[in-house]
Order: C-alpha cells, then structure tokens, then sequence
C-alpha cells in the first residue's frame, strides 16, 4: 500500500509547499502512439507527491486524464499509411491498425492501463471524450467561447504568433469526423451549441454538452484544471519551454477561467542507454510491460523515478543492470543474492527450481533458497533479462556432452591433464569455496596459470573461454555433469587423437 512506500525527499517538499488540500493530482497523457516508459515516469512523480501528500493527512484524489478525445496529429510508426484520412479525427473514433481494441486510443491506453494495474498504483482512469460526451467540460466550453477574444490575445502574446480573425477555442466536429477543418461563426450560449463551417463549406450546429467536438489543446489545458479542480500536474519539458504549453494556460487559468495555477513540478526525460530520448513519433519506445519482466513493480519505480526526477535519466538495462538490482534489493533489506549469480543459476537450472534452490545453498545463499516463491519470482527476471539485454559475456548454456567433446579439441596436454586430476577430486555438495580452492590449488600443482586453467573448465563446460565465477559456478552444477565433461571428454578427444 501508499502508505508503506518511501517518500523521496523532493516529492515531501513539493507537498509541503502545495499546502492544505482537498488536493487533485492530475496527470495527462494523449495515446497517439505506445505509452511509453517516460511517460510513465509523470505517473510516477505524480504518485510519490499523492504518497507525500497522505502522509501528511491530506485528502488526494489521483486522476489520469487520458486524452482520447485528442485528434490524430500524425501517423505514429507501425501504424499503416492510409490512416491519414483519420488525420484531424479524435483517437477515440479512430479504429485501431491491429483490430484488437476498439479504438486507437484504447489499442495504445489498454497495455498502459494494465501496467498501471500490475504495479497497483491507485488511479482513477478518465478519458477525455467520455468527459465532452457527458457534458462534464460543458460549463468550461462555455466560459471559453465567452471569452474567444481574450483566449486568443494570450494566445498571440504567449506564443508570438498571429492568430487568424475567425479563430475559436472549440473544435466543433464535422459529420465527416474531421476536428481541424471547422470554424465556428455563433455560438448560441443557452443552447450549448456553436454554429460552424465545415471543410467544404457546409453550416452545421454542434452541442458541445454531448462530445461534438473538444477545445484546442492549450485551452483545455487550463480548463480541465477548473473542471477537475486540479491542485497539481506535473510536466515534462515539452510542455514548460518558454512560449509552450504552460506558459498559455497559466495565463489564461488566471485570466480567463479565474482558477488558481496548480502546483507543478517539472520532470525531465528518460533516454536508453546508446539509442536516445523515448519518443514515440520516432519509435524510441521501451513499454512498462517490458521492464516489469525483468524487475518487481517497486525497481520499476525506482529505476524510473531515478535519484532525482527533474534531471534526465539514462536508462542502462544491460551492463548497469546487475548493479542498480543489487542496490534495490539491499535497500529493501531482503539479503540479496547478487543478480549476476541469479543469471548464472537461471541460465544453469532452465526452470528447475530445486536444483536453483540446491546451486543457491552451496554458494552460501540458504535465506534466498528457502523461500522458493521469491525464488521462482527472481529466476523469471534473471532469465527473461539475460534473453533481451545481458551482455553477451553474461551468456551461457551448458554444453551437451558431444558438444563438449567437441570443445575440448581446442585444449592443449596440460589442460587435459588438469581436467582429470580436478574431476576425481570434486563432490556433491562443495561448498562454491571448496570448489574454488581445489581449482586454483590444483592448477598451482601443475604449475598452469590459473586463467588458463580455468579458461579449460570454462571450454569443456559452456564452449566460451571464461564464464561466471568458477567456484560457485561448477559447485552449483551436479558432479557427474561436471565430471563426465571433464574426464571421459578428455580420454574421448585424446583416443581419437592417437587413432587420427
Ligand atoms: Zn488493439
């Protein structure tokens, strides 16, 4: 639950100076395209001020405005070319490419939503064209189209822009669907409804108490703070530029709609390590659904929210990852095993959790091998992480006997002979340090230096020259795997090698 996880320090001062409440947290994502992990980052700011908020007895309501009512701007990548006619539309009419869902905005809101579900972050979910359609933005829709004049000359002196002389904060909707072709010419307050001209000409009306259209973008933005009675939103820098977004609503929430300006806090973007900002329009996309493979709902939060939200993060999952796994899991007191010997035995075992719980216990590990619900839990991410983003010397696969036969063609005499002087010596269940010291002190013995001793156990066991660390590695794999490679391997290879 909010009320156990850990407040940052940033988001206990944002609440701090937000003041009494009742307090609405408001965040605002349009599905044009894959909700990303970005813009899961607003959510997550959004969260850790709701938590701060609470704890300090504050009443919160946590809304996420998704913004279906939105048109189709342009054509995000994967979706095929001929949804250009469905330009100008709002997504929540526009059908989805893949024909899963019922929308478009729905076929990208779904996989987010569920994300939003997995890490039980407690939200209420509206969608805009639910909203227009309820007559929920009626009130505000009025005000605007009162105060036409007013909006656009914030407008123009906000963005430094002329204006046209028809302009109008509402986008009536024309009967071909079409949000961007329509200007209004009346509009007929006690009706809720505005005369307008559509695309080809045509006059029509629109009741804007029943969804026949929305406000533009910057307009809505500070009318839904006073339809939702917002008292904060966070942004990302898109929006806070000099000129954007928020510089326009500021002035007319102020202005015009006579709302106090929520509080805000600015967060910056999330990059991939080597393939830049996220962004959708360029499909830069790394989804929630794929970080929640590899990492619980409370690394996900951590990884995204970072140290410190208002500064860019650069998201490293492959060489970074074992470490940042390692420091959330000290953190949350649980005795960590580190991730990269996880790796070593998700990718020894391929899903047998004894024989995890057993390679656990000889390296030392009882807490983590008794408590196998976690472990199966800890297995899945190590495994599905080393698939799509281990480094490739984290990547292994013990080799089948004959495959090791193989390998074992490449070793020279003294390598063989310290294969077969080691493989007697090794029992089931050695300790990962028992192993180690019989494998470095029998390579001394022989006078072999110890990398190229163990580049042989390293050969005959995964066909690599190095591999995990050795000791715990081969302590944690059964003896007569071990033993089979090591010895009869070598008796095979070198009879062959006398016959040939
Ligand atoms: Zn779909």
């Amino acid at each position: 639950m909010s009320s156990n996880r850990y407040i940052p320090a940033w988001a206990a001062s944002v609440a701090d100076a937000l003041g009494p409440g009742p307090h609405v947290v408001v965040t605002g994502i349009s599905p044009s395209g894959n909700i990303h992990v970005g813009n899961l980052r607003e959510v997550l700011v959004a969260e850790a001020v709701v938590d701060a908020l609470k704890a300090k007895g504050e009443r919160v309501r946590f809304l996420f405005h998704a913004d279906t009512a939105d048109p189709l701007r342009k054509i995000a990548p994967g979706v095929p070319r001929e949804y250009k006619c469905y330009i100008g539309h709002s997504l929540s009419r526009v059908p989805d490419p893949e024909g899963c869902h019922a929308s478009y905005a729905e076929h990208f809101l779904a996989p987010f939503e569920e994300a939003l579900r997995r890490m039980e972050i407690d939200i209420e979910v509206l969608r805009s064209h639910k909203l227009y359609e309820s007559g929920f933005y009626a009130g505000v829709t009025r005000e605007a189209l009162e105060h036409t004049a007013e909006l656009r000359e914030i407008l123009q002196e906000v963005s430094g822009r002329q204006m046209p002389e028809d302009w109008s904060p509402y986008s009536p909707r024309a009967a071909s669907g079409d949000l961007s072709s329509t200007r209004v010419v009346e509009h007929l307050p006690e009706e809720h409804r505005v005369v307008f001209v559509d695309g080809d000409g045509r006059e029509d009306t629109a009741d804007y108490s029943k969804g026949v259209g929305k406000l533009l973008w910057r307009v809505e933005l500070a009318a839904r703070w006073k339809a939702l009675q917002a008292t904060f939103e966070p942004f990302g820098k898109d929006h806070t530029s000099r000129g954007g977004s928020t510089d326009t609503a500021d002035r007319m929430a102020k202005e015009v709609f006579r709302y106090p300006v929520p509080g805000r806090y600015e967060y910056e973007w999330i990059q991939i390590k080597g393939k830049g900002a996220m962004s959708s329009s360029k499909g830069i996309v790394l989804l929630p659904a794929a970080l929640l493979e590899i990492m619980p709902p409370d690394a996900l939060r951590r990884i995204v929210l970072g140290r410190d939200p208002a500064r860019a993060l650069d998201l490293d999952l492959a060489e970074g990852f074992p470490r940042f796994m390692d420091g959330y899991r000290a953190e949350t007191k649980e005795k960590p095993v580190p991730f990269t010997h996880l790796v070593t035995v998700a990718q020894t075992v391929r899903g047998d959790v004894n024989a995890a719980a057993d390679m656990l216990r000889q390296g030392g590990y009882r807490e983590a091998a008794a408590d196998h619900e976690k472990l199966v839990e800890y297995l899945t991410y190590a495994r599905n992480w080393t698939e799509k983003w281990a480094p490739e010397a984290l990547r292994f696969r013990i080799l089948l006997l004959s495959e090791a036969a193989e390998a074992a063609k490449d070793l020279d005499e003294d390598q063989r002979r310290y294969l077969d002087i080691v493989a007697p010596q090794l029992e089931n269940s050695m300790s990962g340090e028992k192993v180690q010291d019989i494998l470095y002190s029998t390579a001394g013995e022989l006078s072999i230096k110890p990398k190229k001793a163990f580049s042989a156990v390293y050969t005959v066991l995964l066909g690599k020259k190095n591999g995990p660390k050795a000791g715990p590695f081969v302590a944690g794999l059964s003896t007569d795997v071990v033993q089979q490679r090591f010895c009869s391997v070598i008796r095979d290879t070198t009879t062959g090698g006398v016959e040939g």
